[in-house]
C-alpha cells in the first residue's frame, strides 16, 4: 500500500497532516455515520453540560483512520473544553502523564491515542486519575523519596484503540462510555467526499466521489487521501474538475482495485492459496510469509478482508473464501465431500 494510502497517519507527511488537519469535521453535525455512537454521545455531552460536570471517560475502539480522533476533538468542541491529544507510546514515564493532567482546566477533554501502548506503570497512575481525580507523585529519590497526592481538575479521558482486546480488566472498567466504531458504507464515505472537496474547493460530480467511496476500504481517511491523490490527476491531467472518467484513470495509476483492494490484500489472498493451499494458518506464519509485521496485519489488513468477505477467522486459523479465489482468477478447489 502506498504510505498516504494507509490508514495510519504515522506513514502520513507533514503536507498531508496538515490538509487532513484542514477537512476534519469539528461538529456533531458534520460527522458523518456511526450513528448510534454519536447518538448516544450527544445524549452524555448535553447531560454533563446541563450538570456542570465532567462527561465520563469514553473509549473509542476500531481500525484507523475512522475517526477516533475526530471524535474525541468534536466531544471537546461540543462541551466548549479544551482537549489535549499524547499517546500511549508518547506517555513513557509517569512524570509526562503528571505534567499533562496537572495541566488541564475544569472538565477538559484529554485524548490518549493507542491507549493499549501504555506502560503498565503509566497505565496504574492514570486509574486514581480518572476515578477520583487525584494523582500520586514521587518527590525526590534514594532515602528522601516521598508521596505527594495532587488533586486535579475534573477532566474526561477519550482512548483510543485499535486492539480494545489488549486493554486490562481495570483501564477497560474505568470507562463509563464505550464504542466500537464501524467500517463505513459507500454512501456516507461518498457524502464524506463531497464535504472534503467543498472544503478543499475543488468541483466533484457524484459518480466519481462514488468511486472514490467504493475503493476506500470503508476509511474515511483512505477516501480523503485518494480524493486529494485524485484532484492532483484533475488539476494536471485534466480540466481542474472531478469528473468520473479522470478519477477511474487516476485511481488504476495508483493501483486501487475497484474493492478499494491493493497490493498487499492480494498478496496476503495469493500467499494463502498458494502457500498454504487455503488451509487455516496462524497469523504470526502469514505475516512472516508477507513479510509484514503481525500487529499491522491484525489492525489493517484482516479486518477489511473479512468484512467484505474474502476471508474468515475459524478456530483453527485464518482462511480464504470462495470469494478470494474467484477474485484472484483461481479456480476453487473441489471439496472431498464434492
Ligand atoms: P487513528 O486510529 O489512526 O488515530 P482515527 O480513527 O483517529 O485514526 P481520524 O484521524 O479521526 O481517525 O480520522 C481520519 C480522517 O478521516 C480525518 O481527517 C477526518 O477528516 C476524516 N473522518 C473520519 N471520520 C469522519 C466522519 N465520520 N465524517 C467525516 N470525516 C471523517
Amino acid at each position: 500500500m502506498p504510505d498516504f494510502l494507509h490508514p495510519d497517519k504515522d506513514n502520513f507527511s507533514d503536507d498531508e497532516l496538515l490538509q487532513e488537519e484542514k477537512i476534519r469535521p469539528q461538529s456533531f453535525q458534520d460527522f458523518a455515520g456511526q450513528r448510534k455512537t454519536l447518538d448516544n454521545l450527544e445524549v452524555f455531552v448535553a447531560a454533563a453540560k446541563n450538570r456542570g460536570g465532567a462527561l465520563d471517560h469514553v473509549l473509542l475502539h476500531g481500525p484507523p483512520g475512522l475517526g477516533k480522533t475526530t471524535l474525541a476533538n468534536i466531544i471537546a468542541n461540543e462541551l466548549g473544553v479544551g482537549c489535549k491529544i499524547t499517546s500511549g507510546p508518547v506517555l513513557d514515564k509517569p512524570g509526562s502523564l503528571a505534567g499533562l493532567l496537572t495541566n488541564l482546566e475544569e472538565n477538559d477533554v484529554l485524548f490518549i491515542d493507542e491507549i493499549h501502548r501504555l506502560s503498565p506503570i503509566v497505565e496504574e497512575y492514570l486509574y486514581s486519575a480518572m476515578e477520583d481525580y487525584k494523582i500520586d507523585i514521587m518527590l525526590e529519590s534514594g532515602p528522601n523519596a516521598r508521596s505527594v497526592q495532587i488533586g486535579l481538575n475534573p477532566f474526561t479521558l477519550v482512548g483510543a484503540t485499535t486492539r480494545s482486546g489488549m486493554l486490562t480488566k481495570p483501564m477497560l472498567a474505568r470507562f463509563g462510555i464505550q464504542s466500537r466504531l464501524e467500517y463505513y458504507t459507500i454512501e456516507l464515505l461518498g457524502m464524506i467526499i463531497e464535504r472534503s472537496a467543498r472544503v478543499l474547493g475543488v468541483k466533484i460530480y457524484e459518480d466519481a466521489a462514488l468511486e472514490i467511496a467504493r475503493r476506500s476500504r470503508g476509511t474515511p481517511r483512505i477516501a480523503n487521501a485518494l480524493l486529494r491523490r485524485v484532484r492532483d490527476f484533475a488539476e494536471i491531467k485534466g480540466n481542474g474538475e472531478i469528473e468520473i472518467g479522470i478519477t477511474k484513470f487516476a485511481l488504476n495509476s495508483l493501483n486501487v482495485d475497484e474493492f478499494g483492494l491493493d497490493d498487499m490484500d492480494n498478496k496476503i489472498m495469493r500467499v494463502m492459496i498458494e502457500n498454504f493451499r487455503g488451509k487455516p494458518v496462524g497469523i504470526s506464519a502469514l505475516a512472516t510469509s508477507i513479510g509484514e509485521n503481525p500487529e499491522t496485519l491484525e489492525e489493517v489488513y484482516e479486518p477489511f478482508l473479512i468484512q467484505e468477505g474474502f476471508m474468515i477467522r475459524t478456530p483453527r486459523g485464518r482462511e480464504v473464501t470462495e470469494k478470494a479465489y474467484r477474485h484472484l482468477n483461481i479456480s476453487v478447489p473441489k471439496r472431498p465431500d464434492q
